[in-house]
């Protein structure tokens, strides 16, 4: 205990805050175990899958050039195919990001004078200029795709009439965020999301349905593609890069829906031909490999915020004792100021760039101020203990990831010291 207290106050935390935080984790002990389970389950589904594909060490040589005949490339596709129970992946450091995995998901599948449907609201900021929401040279919007969204009803549940209203014959491809990404509405579970799919494709059975599973992989047992979505979309420096891959994106779905993603990401005609893997292959596989204990330890910290958070009077979303199904903990801050301290907390804890003070800044892609946090190893990954959050009411920080579990603890206890030190919190 001592030396516990020694360690921590070494590393600005205080015998209070350190002490008001065990109190917490007591409480936590059944939520955690339950955790590791799912843990348990999808690394079994991963391993499985590798040894299916015969995974060898040939498979990390790093290739260059055109990339035809990539072994370690094929072979990790279908490594994430069997894992996401799909016919076919495509998982490539050419996908520079997210948003780029699902631009190329949506323009692939998306022909000038088809309509694309958020049956579930305002999608991701990023997404608003492909869309064309926010105008944008090149944007969907540009090449005559046209846009409609049905809002959640106001207890956040689907609008079922207005999705049946919202459907005509022109609606090509239903979107659907997983993740409540900069909104303060809860996370969809895989199950809701399976209710949605089924419904819009009662309606009409040869809509496509695009889910995008930023932050969602490895949290549950099951994924959006054991429940009838087309494709699934997902950047490598989130929950499915393990905080390894260095780069990259990937869409699972139907051969015909990568087949045409493919046809978009190279060129018409080469497809998953070409792609060199530029000596990347052993950061995606070994990612991949830790994922699913690293999304574990994510939630864990997610789960101590709320805990610590909402008996201070800050509202959580999700709040203390719900169900998880992402490993964004949003907590409402209420000021820029507090928005400032937590994050200058979570900036002190990293093992990288602790000494950097974050502050709010003028982001692309993004319409407020936005402030960030981040001491990682691959610059900008969020599975790596980030926080962020627009300059806007209420004030949300989006706290996120955390490569151990360890490591996202004490960020999040800093975070708490640095808001006692600025008298914004007293326990
Ligand atoms: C992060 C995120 C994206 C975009 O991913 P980037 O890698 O930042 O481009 C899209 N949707 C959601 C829900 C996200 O959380």
């Amino acid at each position: 205990m001592e030396q516990f207290l020694e360690m921590y106050k070494d590393l600005g935390v205080s015998r209070q805050v350190y002490e008001y935080g065990e109190k917490t984790l007591k409480s936590l002990e059944a939520r955690f175990a339950n955790i590791d389970k799912i843990a348990e389950y999808n690394q079994g589904k991963v391993i499985g899958a590798m040894q299916k594909n015969r995974i060898s060490a040939a498979c990390f040589a790093g290739t260059t050039g055109y990339g035809y005949d990539d072994m370690g490339r094929d072979n990790l596709e279908r490594v994430y195919a069997d894992v996401f129970h799909t016919e076919a992946a495509l998982v490539r450091p050419q996908i520079t990001c997210g948003t780029h995995a699902l631009t190329v998901a949506l323009s692939a599948n998306l022909l000038p004078g088809d309509e694309l449907l958020s049956p579930v609201g305002l999608p991701y900021d990023t997404l608003q200029e492909v869309i064309g929401i926010r105008e944008s040279p090149c944007s969907l919007k540009e090449y005559g795709v046209s846009y409609r969204q049905v809002d959640l009803l106001p207890d956040d549940t689907f609008d079922y009439d207005g999705i049946r209203a919202a459907m005509n014959e022109k609606t090509k491809l239903v979107t659907i965020q997983r993740s409540k990404g900069y909104a303060t509405r809860p996370t969809f579970s895989v199950k809701q999301i399976g209710a949605l799919i089924a419904f819009v494709k009662s309606i009409k059975p040869d809509v496509l349905v695009m889910v995008d599973n930023c932050y969602g992989e490895f949290v549950e047992t099951i994924e959006p593609s054991d429940v009838g979505a087309d494709m699934v979309v997902g950047s490598l420096i989130k929950n499915p890069g393990g905080g390894l891959a260095p780069i990259g994106g990937y869409i699972c779905g139907t051969k015909k829906c990568v087949d045409r993603c493919a046809y978009r990401l190279t060129a018409p005609g080469l497809g998953q031909e070409v792609g060199a893997n530029l000596g990347l292959m052993t950061s995606l596989y070994q990612g991949f490999f830790l994922a699913p204990t690293v999304v574990a330890g994510a939630e864990k910290g997610a789960i101590f915020a709320a805990n610590l958070y909402e008996p201070l009077g800050f509202r959580c979303v999700p709040n203390a004792t719900e169900s998880r199904h992402d490993i964004i903990q949003a907590v409402e801050l209420g000021s820029e100021k507090a928005m400032i301290a937590f994050c200058a907390g979570i900036q002190g804890a990293a093992p990288v760039d602790a000494f950097a003070t974050p502050l709010p800044w003028d982001m692309p892609g993004y319409n407020d101020k936005v402030i960030m946090a981040a001491g990682a190893f691959i610059q900008g990954s969020s599975i790596e203990l980030s926080a962020d959050g627009p300059i806007r009411p209420p004030y949300a920080v989006y706290f996120q990831g955390g490569l151990t579990w360890c490591h996202a603890k004490l960020g999040i206890l800093k975070s708490l010291q640095e808001m006692v030190n600025a008298g914004l919190v007293a326990l």
